[in-house]
């Protein structure tokens, strides 16, 4: 049988079901097979492992999944989908899929459950394009131990996760990502290739646990600190520290004991330099 991300077998589902997808929902449906094999490859699932989809739609990535994993676990918030999944993954008998909102998903209670049968646990997507940034930071502090996060997101939020220092997507979100992440991007995918095609294209990116974390004081502090340094990006860090801090000239001189110029502006900020100043607020 074709896989369920072709054109013509997407059709079919979706007239078998009378199934019209819900804007709502975030619900774009790839109809493009070598963009779902690529991201089953990209996530470097075996039969050891685990994998987590959320929001499978109609099964196209499932699928891809289902063929590569020992098992799959994918959340999906549309009950409309029960009886078109049971159908149209029928012959896997390695996948679970729970009706249930993934906002409200113990993530770290499912993967350690997963951890205990499988080699690694993994996590796979398509995301909902109007709740990317809230279920990555669902799943970044829910502190879980996945091996390995690749998901579709639209292409400028994934500019952001990536960016580096002193480019105009550097952001708190970069900032606090890539002190918990490798991150990478798998590869671009236009808006073409989804039914019914946003009006956006995506990026495919990839966020790998770093392993040798410095750990920090406390995590939380650490990325009110880096967000407050952020506060207003066209502002000097002496003014948005000094907002953030209350006070100042105990930011300029925080700021001077950290070796950071006032005047600098935070996205011109490496991780290495937001570090040093947050273990000089903390030993204040
Ligand atoms: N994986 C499919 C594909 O690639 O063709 C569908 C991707 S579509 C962009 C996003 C999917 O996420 C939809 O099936 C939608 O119903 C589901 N979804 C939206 N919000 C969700 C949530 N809060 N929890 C779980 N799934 C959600």
């Amino acid at each position: 049988m074709k896989e369920i991300a072709t054109v013509a077998r997407t059709k079919e589902i979706m007239e078998t079901f009378d199934l019209h997808t819900k804007k709502m929902f975030g619900q774009n449906f790839i109809t493009e097979p070598g963009i779902v094999r690529k991201i089953a490859e990209a996530s470097q699932v075996t039969k050891e492992d685990a994998v987590i989809e959320i929001g499978p739609g109609i099964g196209a990535l499932t699928e891809q999944l289902a063929m590569r994993a020992g098992k799959v676990v994918a959340f999906e918030v549309d009950e409309r989908l029960e009886e078109v999944l049971a159908y149209s993954l029928a012959q896997y008998d390695n996948k679970e899929v729970i009706f249930q909102d993934f906002l409200t998903v113990d993530v770290a209670s499912i993967v350690g459950k997963l951890r205990e049968q499988y080699r690694n646990v993994m996590l796979s997507a398509n995301l909902p394009y109007y709740i990317t940034t809230p279920i990555l930071f669902h799943i970044f502090e829910s502190n879980a131990k996945i091996d390995r996060i690749t998901v579709m997101m639209q292409k400028e939020v994934a500019d952001r996760f990536a960016a580096k220092p002193s480019t105009k997507d550097y952001n708190a979100l970069s900032v606090i990502t890539q002190y918990l992440y490798e991150v990478s991007v798998v590869m671009k995918v236009p808006r073409t290739v989804f039914e019914p095609k946003p009006n956006v294209d995506s990026a495919v990116i990839q966020f790998v646990q770093r392993e040798h974390i410095e750990e920090v004081a406390s995590r939380e502090r650490f990325f009110q600190v880096v967000k407050a340094c952020f506060d207003q990006r066209r502002k000097t860090i002496l003014n948005n520290y000094g907002k953030f801090l209350g006070n100042k000239e105990e930011a300029s001189r925080q700021l001077q004991e950290a070796g950071i110029e006032p005047s600098r502006r935070a996205e011109s900020m490496s991780l290495a330099e937001f570090l040093t100043l947050y273990r000089v607020y903390e030993g204040k």
